[in-house]
């Protein structure tokens, strides 16, 4: 399928890419490795005047760990070089575990940390040709007043479905965004929008460009998971990312943050199983309940919706399954196994 025309320029610093968007006023579009984009232009999924690309700006390539200041990844940072970082592995084993999962290395390779937190939204409905969706009435997405997936919803509740953003979450991972006005700095939880038509708070004159994480003590640590058809190549079709602090050899709850991906429009924090581990000792008891009220607290229809290729009840049944094996891998309960 051919690519729709548009302009293109390629930007060698971030004071550039923001005044171009600055002058396109919402008709311009960030190019990272292109992994994604260049899809969502084949099927016209968006039709921009201008891509700029950022691909090109040598200050956004790096990923650098302190002591005192942690973990900074800068947006145009391929996910392989989270794969290949030691101390991305050593210290924060869940962000290595989702980057691992991401696609396939042609993908990581080419492919952005920036570009994978600001992937679009996606759902059967919708990630069609374009002959496709224009036969059907017009959704939230395309601008419509409806939902094909769940007709009684209000909104759009097609899926970010990238991997990093889970675990990056439970970590505490901010953003730091840059527009032509200046900087600022963002929780993840402030950053995206909770709406499937546009997933992202960003505002058309923005780029992000890092990702900053605390830095972990010796006694954190985290794991992802994510189920997929194959793999290899696949999306998550639901994901969990784990940050937990524990002490003394009964691993005793310090402190947890849970985050469900891939299930509707954000990641969302699983407040209630966190409030059921914390304080205890990890013990097969305690697993059991915290899965047990995980899946109480993915509700069908609102938490997860039926808008990918496999239905959400059985989506909804695995997130029991991956927050299992993922609080086992940060323990260490059983033999750690890269994402599956
Ligand atoms: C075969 C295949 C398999 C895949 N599997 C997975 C998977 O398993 N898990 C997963 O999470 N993803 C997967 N992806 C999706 C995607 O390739 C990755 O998420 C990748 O990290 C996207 O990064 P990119 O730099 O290529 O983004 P791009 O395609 O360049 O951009 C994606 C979106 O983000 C915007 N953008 C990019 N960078 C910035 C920035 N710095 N600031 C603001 N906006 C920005 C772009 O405008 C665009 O809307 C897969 C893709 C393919 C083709």
């Amino acid at each position: 399928m051919k690519l729709p025309s548009f302009e293109y320029f390629g930007a060698t610093t971030i004071e550039e890419a923001c005044s171009l968007l600055h002058k396109l006023k919402g008709n311009g579009k960030i190019l990272g490795g292109g992994t994604a984009l260049v899809n969502y232009l084949r099927h016209r999924v968006v039709v921009p005047r201008a891509v700029i690309s950022i691909s090109r700006i040598r200050e956004l390539d790096y990923v650098r760990y302190e002591e005192t200041t942690g973990l900074t990844i800068g947006a145009c940072a391929s996910i392989e070089s989270l794969v290949r970082n030691p101390t991305v592995a050593e210290k924060y084993p869940g962000l290595y575990s989702a980057a691992k999962g991401i696609g396939v290395p042609a993908v990581r390779n080419i492919g952005t940390v920036g570009g994978n937190l600001c992937l679009d939204t996606r759902c059967i409905y919708f990630n069609q040709s374009r002959f496709w969706r224009e036969a059907h009435m017009p959704c939230f997405k395309r601008g419509g007043s409806l939902c094909h997936a769940h007709p009684s919803n209000k909104g759009c509740q097609a899926v970010y479905q990238g991997d990093l953003a889970p675990v990056l979450m439970a970590l505490g991972a901010q953003a730091r965004i840059a527009s032509l006005g200046g900087q600022r700095v963002v929780e993840f939880s402030d950053f995206f929008s909770g709406e499937g038509k546009i997933p992202n708070r960003l505002r058309f004159d923005e780029i992000l460009i890092e990702i900053k994480l605390p830095s972990t003590g010796c006694d954190q640590k985290s794991a992802y998971r994510k189920l997929r058809i194959r793999e290899a190549i696949d999306f998550p079709l639901a994901g969990i990312g784990v940050a937990i602090k524990t002490e003394g050899q009964r691993q005793f709850v310090k402190s947890v943050r849970i985050f469900a991906g891939a299930l509707g429009p954000a990641p969302v924090e699983l407040i209630r199983t966190e409030e059921v581990l914390i304080e205890k000792s990890v013990d097969e008891e305690v697993l059991q309940e915290a899965v047990e009220q995980a899946y109480l607290e993915i509700e069908p229809g609102k938490t997860v919706v039926d808008n990918l290729c496999m239905p959400m009840y059985y989506r909804r049944r695995m997130i029991k399954v991956l927050l299992r094996r993922a609080i086992e891998d940060a323990l260490s309960l059983r033999p750690s196994k890269d994402a599956a």
